[in-house]
């Protein structure tokens, strides 16, 4: 028996949320502890983004993504993609998002979504990096606007997974991976059959904390040390073991973002 701690990148935490605001240090203590010891913290926003710059140059094993949620997609100026394509060259930045659609949330239209998403694909494909893709009730345009964009060269991850296997299938021929949080762990979860679906080589793992907290914790803030409690429900569903579940999450999260072979964190 091996006493080596599984290691785990989260690939999705808002850890730039006020709810993270007294006791970051810990969280990144604790998460460290439980083996997660690189996460992603995807911006929502120019002004989430540089919070999340300051987080970055605190602490070691934390990457960004720069981009406008479809929350945020009312609010822009007309000059935002210089914005962001400038910000996509900081050498923190790993990925654009969390950029995508959302229909059951009203704060903007789905044109005015759909028009900034579009041209958030194309800094992306301009600048060469993958994409992280919120996605709620808009699985139809979603998947056909990105593959509008998809020339063979645009990867990324459709983040918080919550369709179904049918869905699946076609995100995974559109060349995408797919990431699941902690809702794989709620009682009422129907999410089984596309976990087991989804094929080693594509599947990620994240919290989006301080979201979707995991089961037996629901209720309260969720954070990156949950990681462990999201895979061992990915080992039990998939029959893999949570070694087997570490090695290929943290290889496909290496690969699709470009990070570092390891972290120092991860040698010692
Ligand atoms: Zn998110």
């Amino acid at each position: 028996m091996s006493t080596q701690r599984d290691l785990f990148i989260d690939t999705h935490c808002h850890l730039f949320w006020e709810d993270f605001r007294s006791d970051l240090a810990a969280v990144l203590a604790r998460a460290r502890d439980a083996g997660v010891t690189r996460c992603i913290i995807p911006a929502t926003d120019f002004e989430t983004f540089h919070q999340a710059r300051e987080i970055a140059a605190r602490f070691d094993g934390v990457y960004l993504a720069v981009g406008i949620h479809p929350h945020d997609a009312g609010k822009l100026s007309a000059d935002f993609a210089d914005e962001l394509r400038r910000h996509a060259r900081d050498e923190k930045v790993v990925a654009i998002g969390e950029i995508g659609l959302d229909y059951y949330y009203d704060f903007c239209t789905p044109s005015v979504q759909q028009r900034v998403l579009h041209a958030q694909l194309d800094v992306a494909r301009e600048v060469g990096l993958p994409v992280i893709l919120h996605n709620r009730e808009s699985d139809d345009d979603l998947l056909a606007v990105v593959r509008e964009h998809q020339d063979g060269t645009l990867r990324g991850q459709f983040h918080c997974f919550s369709s179904d296997a049918r869905y699946a299938r076609a995100v995974l021929e559109a060349g995408f991976h797919i990431s699941f949080t902690g809702n794989v762990t709620f009682k009422k979860s129907i999410l089984d059959p596309v976990l087991s679906y989804v094929p080693d080589d594509r599947l990620l793992i994240e919290t989006d904390a301080p979201f979707m907290t995991p089961v037996p914790y629901r209720g309260k803030r969720n954070e990156p040390m949950h990681i462990p409690l999201i895979a061992s429900r990915f080992a039990l569903t998939r029959h893999q073991s949570v070694a087997h579940i570490s090695r290929i999450t943290t290889r496909n999260a290496v690969d699709l973002f470009q990070l570092e072979r390891s972290s120092r964190n991860e040698r010692s």
